[in-house]
């Protein structure tokens, strides 16, 4: 698919999102939100559900998540335009309450169909709901920070998903801003791997095995700058899809409160 053609692909998507109403929460939408980005990037990071300014405006993370969202992407040298940036659900859950999961369910084309098109190296999940949709039974507590191969019919098995908390998380529970900043700093640590494992999976090699993709047990979790630059070559940016096609065709528990409590679409 030509660059053109993928862009052409994701504005198809866009006014299908636009007009659809597959579930309920068409019925309360000011405005759908489908997504923006690069459409050449090989990150897309994918949240739970347009809040407040989002469903105003048609355009995800626009609120104050999407500002500390847009830093914590400035932290290692990306911008908003470098990567996409989209929802589980694209229209907005009354009262910001979580996502049902037939409403999800109704979505999930949506999303499957920007992601065959985009096709990248690296789902970031932003929050409990974007998690269980790549990697179900999975407890954010547990695995933010650290990247995981895709679980999920969203994607194909060699893609790898990297787990965060949502960016409104840490707006209203000040402890997980800091977690957040040093979970970002390995995204791009986790792109790297995620394109040498893809590199594997297209060769046919065994080294496309979970237990080679970056977690926990495989990298350690320094700081932003420990060992990774904050900064990624240009040859590292998400949106270098030509250059990587070169080398390679409930609160307590987790940690996360409820959306309706923190307002986590915000
Ligand atoms: Fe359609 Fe998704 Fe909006 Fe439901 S949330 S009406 S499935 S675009």
């Amino acid at each position: 698919m030509t660059p053109d053609e993928r862009q052409s692909a994701l504005e198809t998507i866009a006014a299908d999102v636009r007009g659809c109403t597959a579930c309920r929460l068409h019925e309360t939408r000011t405005l759908a939100v489908p997504g923006e980005g690069s459409a050449e990037t090989e990150v897309v990071f994918v949240g739970e559900g347009p809040g407040l300014n989002e469903d105003r405006q048609g355009r995800p993370f626009v609120g104050a998540a999407g500002s500390f969202l847009t830093e914590l992407l400035g932290t290692v040298g990306w911008g908003r335009s470098d990567v996409f940036i989209t929802n589980v659900v694209k229209c907005r859950p009354p009262e910001n309450r979580d996502p049902e999961p037939d409403e999800v369910a109704a979505c999930a084309g949506h999303l499957r169909r920007q992601l065959a098109v985009i096709d990248p190296a690296l789902v970031v999940t932003l929050g409990r709901h974007s998690l269980g949709s790549f990697l179900p039974g999975a407890r954010i507590g547990q695995v933010h920070g650290t990247a995981r191969p895709a679980a999920t019919d969203l994607l194909p098995p060699e893609s790898t998903v990297f787990a965060m908390y949502h960016p409104a998380a840490a707006l209203h529970q000040g402890s997980l801003r800091q977690t957040l900043i040093t979970d970002m700093g390995e995204v791009p640590r986790a792109l790297l791997a995620a394109r040498e494992r893809a590199a594997a999976f297209s060769e046919g090699s065994t080294a496309a095995e979970p237990e080679a993709v970056a977690g926990p047990e495989a990298v350690a979790r320094p700081g932003i700058a420990a060992d990774v630059p904050a900064a990624m070559p240009a040859a590292d940016a998400p949106s270098a899809r030509a250059a990587a096609s070169t080398s390679a065709p409930a609160p307590g528990a987790d940690g996360e409160p409820a959306a309706d409590q923190l307002t986590l679409f915000a």
